[in-house]
């Protein structure tokens, strides 16, 4: 059996797939309990999990996690410490390139984006059908390109990061700011003139994060997805209108920008990673 596993930053969401497809599912909030305890705590009720697959919201390196603003890192060597321990493979890569691997998939494409607007701002990147993943495993991490100064600081340590403009995260912490009631959506934000300010900073600091990774990677499609696409899938047009204000236009040129099809693109893509290892 397998365990596929999505470690996001609000939940730990597991799976176990048999040879029919799937038999279980879990979930538990990220806050409360670490990632390899959590995982023990499956494999102690379910001993014939042989695969792990995980999708995980920071960064990783070779099976190492280095970095994850909101997830417990109980055992940053979590490959070497469930193979060692036991009788299993664990495979483990950032959330966003296990959505690029899904979305350049299901879409047969081999220059692909995929630009994840959720809690945070994310980037994977598929480059002639290689994962660009950097020297320390860091690499198009989007959200954190230095934009402008805010009274904000980053889960990275910054006070500058574009993600502090353009994401799930960035609304809530300028409403609250600005003293703009909580539970507005983004349309709403829009339509009323007292917090349209928050909405056009938004939209103009995703549309430089996107057209930074159009100018970057010369991508032939652009797939958005996360939590804020989901919820407003209008951005879509909105973005494929005045990107041309934005991004260099040869490397525009013939861009499709899109909102995924995938329900679960980081789960899928995780599930990818045994292959690909292989
Ligand atoms: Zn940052």
């Amino acid at each position: 059996m397998t365990l596929a596993i999505d470690a996001g930053g609000t939940y730990l969401r597991g799976e176990i797939y048999g040879a029919n497809g799937l038999l279980k599912k879990f979930r538990e909030k990220s806050s409360t309990i670490g990632l390899a305890f959590w995982i023990e705590s499956i494999l102690k009720e379910n001993t014939d999990i042989k695969v792990i697959c995980i999708s995980y919201a920071g960064q990783v390196k070779d099976g190492v996690i280095l970095l994850a603003p909101n997830i417990k890192i109980d055992i940053p060597e979590i490959k070497s410490y469930f193979e060692n321990k036991y009788e299993v493979e664990l495979f483990i890569e950032n959330d966003l390139n296990c959505a690029v691997l899904a979305e350049a998939n299901f879409l047969n494409e081999e220059d692909i984006c995929a630009i994840y607007v959720g809690t945070g701002l994310g980037l994977g990147v598929m480059s002639s059908s290689k994962l660009i993943t950097g020297f320390s495993g860091v690499a198009t991490e989007l959200g954190h390109i230095p934009y402008k100064e805010t009274p904000f600081k980053c889960g990275c340590g910054k006070n500058n990061c574009i993600e502090l403009f353009a994401s799930g995260l960035a609304l809530k912490n300028w409403k609250k700011y600005k003293n703009i009631e909580s539970n507005l959506t983004l349309q709403e934000l829009k339509s009323n003139t007292e917090s349209n300010k928050i909405y056009e900073e938004f939209e103009k600091a995703l549309l430089y994060a996107i057209a930074t990774a159009i100018t970057l990677f010369n991508p032939k499609i652009v797939v958005l997805g996360g939590g804020i696409i989901d919820s407003n899938p209008q951005l879509e047009s909105i973005i494929s209108t005045k990107i041309v204000n934005y991004a260099m236009p040869i490397a525009l040129k013939n861009v499709k920008i899109i909102n995924t099809k995938l329900k679960d693109a980081s789960l899928m893509g995780a599930l990818m990673l045994k292959a690909r290892d292989e």
